[in-house]
């Protein structure tokens, strides 16, 4: 595993352990070029997703961009973050077991809005606030960037 800070590619695995009630395994690494420390997990990944945009392109399955709009749309909740792994590994792997490769976008959002109504209101009324403005435009970036607690009125 390349180091990301200083790009030397023969990092050190100081310690490794189940995480997520062992969907993950938690690796702490050592740079030995440059000291850094970084962490990485891994995870199965039963098959490449691919997302089917309303406008018919295709994307492929970017579990950081999910993972971010999530986080986003927790900020500030009391949800631990290890439980936040843990919902945003269970979106995966009803993904992964929907026994199709190619996913609409649409039902990616109608599954992270049902996961995030079960855990917290506050943050499934941002998702979905955001979710049904931007359904038609069905840009996700855009989507991300509008997700942010100061432009959602859910809190006020
Ligand atoms: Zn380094």
């Amino acid at each position: 595993m390349r180091c990301p800070f200083c790009g030397h590619i023969d990092t050190q695995v100081k310690d490794s352990r189940p995480a997520e009630e062992h969907v993950s395994i938690r690796r702490r690494r050592f740079c030995p070029a440059c000291g850094g420390r970084f962490t990485t997990y891994e995870r199965v990944q039963l098959r490449d997703l691919v997302v089917i945009k309303s406008n018919g392109r295709r994307e492929d399955f970017d579990r950081d961009k999910l993972e971010r709009s999530i986080r986003i749309a927790l900020q500030k909740r009391p949800i631990e973050p290890e439980r936040v792994d843990q919902m945003i590994s269970g979106i995966v792997r009803r993904l992964e077991s929907l026994g199709e490769t190619d996913i609409p976008s649409k039902q990616i959002g109608e599954i992270v809005m049902e996961t995030l109504a079960r855990i917290d209101t506050v943050a499934y009324v941002r998702f979905a606030s955001v979710y049904k403005n931007f359904q038609a435009a069905d840009d996700f970036d855009k989507f991300v960037s509008e997700l942010r607690p100061d432009a959602t009125t859910a809190e006020k």
